[in-house]
């Protein structure tokens, strides 16, 4: 069996989907994307192509070596999701053709289903607490919320109660017996993160995401050392090495996103690492239905995993949703908070092939917004 075609296909609502064909006829997916980025990995995919034409499409670790090493400059967000979405393309193929879920070729399940998580928004309390009620209703035991949009670097008195008590409404909402997480969203200085996430403490968040940028690495330890709320981070970081100061700063939660940091081999690789650390796996997924298929074959085998983000309903789905390419909606139907574990070949996905075609012709342009301090200064999105 040898690769003979990949093709990249730009859908909304903002992801980018890649198939590998093969000349015995077994095709695999994947979804290789910056969200915003989307087009520029398209190109670094069209090149990386190249390695794998006229390959075995089996041969998954030695193409990933090639894939991510091959050109001498490596890592960081574009290349490294390029390889990831191709990445998981391979696996897709090696249970295809082996009739196995991926889940099997990696050793098999620790757990048969797996806690998943819901966005809410909503900055009046009224709203967010009826956005969470609609999640509890629809099943859900744990949701996540962003802290703030744009902050002063250093936050006002009125800016941290804000924060605080937008948390403290969903903690009333929640109840003590789910959980909601926040994400800072890299959004505050690294004195005012200090400030919120003591405030935030009573409150017992699951995690607080991000509450520095990932340039802000070197100040993790001392931050994680005064943070009485569980640290979690990782959807900007893209490998090992780029994981290893973070869970050296103590980290509770990895954040690794299958379609951003080297796919399921590299991401099983960070989990492992992260085991040694005692911390968690939550992968980031805000993305589509091929890129949460990978994230699931991770969580089926991974002993250290936490929860998993998935995009159903985001406020980022226009013209397209978790369930808008796929022809069998099952193993994305969550019952109990939970999704649960299919025995279905390769990443457990079918693609509605016609669908993604079909869309790929008006295509997309998302970009995040660009937003300003009153001053006119940029301010961290
Ligand atoms: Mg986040």
């Amino acid at each position: 069996m040898r690769i003979d075609r990949v093709e990249t296909f730009l859908v909304p609502p903002r992801w980018l989907f890649c198939r590998v064909g093969t000349d015995d006829g077994v095709v695999g997916w994947g979804e290789p994307v910056v969200e915003g980025r989307a087009e520029v990995v398209r190109a670094a995919v069209d090149v990386l192509a190249e390695h794998l034409i006229g390959q075995d499409p089996l041969r998954i670790q030695d193409h990933w070596q090639v894939l991510s090493k091959g050109g001498f400059y490596r890592g960081g967000p574009v290349l490294s999701s390029a390889v990831a979405g191709l990445d998981q393309a391979l696996w897709d193929i090696a249970g295809k053709t082996y009739g196995a879920p991926v889940h099997a070729l990696l050793g098999g399940p620790v757990r048969d289903r797996v806690r998943v998580y819901a966005w809410v928004g909503g900055d009046e309390p009224a709203v967010l607490a009826e956005h969470i009620a609609a999640q509890i209703e629809a099943g859900f035991t744990a949701v996540k919320m962003n802290a703030a949009g744009a902050t002063s670097p250093l936050a006002t008195p009125a800016e941290t109660t804000a924060v605080v008590d937008r948390v403290a409404v969903a903690r009333e909402a929640i109840g003590p017996d789910r959980d909601v997480a926040v994400d800072f969203h890299g959004r505050f200085t690294p004195a005012s993160a200090r400030r919120v996430l003591a405030e935030l403490a009573p409150l017992h968040p699951l995690f607080a995401e991000e509450p520095l940028l990932p340039d802000q690495s070197h100040l993790l330890p001392a931050l994680v050392a005064a943070s009485p709320v569980p640290i979690a981070t990782g959807e900007r970081l893209y490998s090992r090495a780029d994981f290893l100061p973070a869970l050296t700063a103590g980290v509770a939660v990895a954040q690794p996103d299958l379609s951003h940091a080297g796919g399921i081999t590299e991401v099983q690789r960070i989990a492992a690492l992260a085991e040694t650390y005692g911390a968690l796996l939550a992968p980031h997924c805000p993305l589509g239905p091929i890129a949460l298929a990978a994230c699931l074959q991770i969580a089926w085998v991974t002993p250290n995993f936490l929860i998993q983000e998935q995009s159903r309903g985001i406020h980022y789905n226009k013209r397209g949703d978790l369930l808008s390419y796929v022809l069998d909606t099952e193993p994305f139907r969550f019952t109990d908070g939970h999704a649960h574990r299919t025995a279905l070949p390769g990443l457990g996905v079918e693609v509605d092939e016609a669908a993604v075609r079909a869309a790929d012709r008006s295509g997309h342009a998302w970009r995040n917004p660009v937003w300003r301090h009153p001053d006119g200064s940029f301010a961290e999105w």
